[in-house]
């Protein structure tokens, strides 16, 4: 796909989003959430749902959450518009609550058609029910920070995982946040050992255009099964 042609199919997906009423959730919302970035960018974050000023405005991570994320990408030398950012349910469940299963199930196809557009090379989740969808059966106290292959039936066809802790748990935790800015500093590795999984060169100025140079051994992919992942919260 060109980048034009992605621009337009993930410009359907947010013109449906918007007028969506396949889950109760639509009842309570301002504006729906459907994400945003760069059409061409290598790396997807997917968050949990939209919070009370993304629901105003009708972007995602916008509010405290979404400045603590622009402070982790600028850690990198990365800028938000070098990423796609969107959430697992598009419109804000009431009072922040969490999203109900069945809830996640009806907003579920968006996400999966967005990451077969954007084809990224890593989703970044951030928090638990993005990485439950990811990661089925992982805890995000022990999976945080790793990389793991992501399972092609989630859209992103053939992608490396980095699972983070959502930056709302970090703007309420100090050590939460001084882990999740020691998890980000692990997205450069990923990006390099994905695109070297694809058979990528890394193209001269392809966004996010600033990686940094990897220095020291490349990262470990974790090359668990869901059924070994299942067992790691049985400890
Ligand atoms: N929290 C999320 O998970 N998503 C947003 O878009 C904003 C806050
Ligand atoms: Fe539709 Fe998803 Fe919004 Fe529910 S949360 S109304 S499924 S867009």
């Amino acid at each position: 796909m060109t980048e034009d042609e992605r621009r337009v199919a993930l410009g359907a997906i947010a013109a449906e989003v918007r007028d969506c009423t396949r889950c109760r959730l639509h009842e309570t919302r301002t504006r729906a959430v459907p994400g945003e970035g760069d059409p061409s960018t290598e790396v997807v974050f997917v968050g949990e749902g939209p919070g009370f000023n993304e629901d105003r405005e009708g972007r995602p991570f916008i509010g405290r959450a979404g400045d603590l994320l622009v402070k982790l990408l600028a850690s990198l030398g990365w800028q938000r518009s070098d990423v796609f950012i969107t959430n697992v349910v598009k419109c804000r469940p009431p009072e922040n609550r969490d999203p109900l299963p069945d809830e996640i199930a009806a907003c579920s196809s968006y996400l999966t058609r967005q990451l077969g557009i954007l084809d990224p090379a890593v989703v970044v989740t951030l928090g638990r029910f993005s990485m439950a969808r990811f990661l089925p059966g992982a805890k995000i106290s022990q999976v945080h920070g790793t990389i793991r292959p992501a399972d092609p039936e989630t859209g992103a066809r053939n992608a490396l995982v980095l699972a983070m802790y959502h930056p709302a748990a970090a703007l309420r935790t100090q050590a939460i946040e001084r882990e999740s800015f020691d998890d980000i500093a692990g997205l450069p590795g990923a990006l390099v050992a994905s695109r070297n999984r694809r058979g990528e060169a890394p193209e001269i100025g392809s966004p996010p255009a600033t990686i940094p140079t990897i220095v020291g051994a490349p990262p470990t992919i974790h090359s668990v099964e869901p059924a070994d992942i299942d067992q790691l919260t049985l400890f």
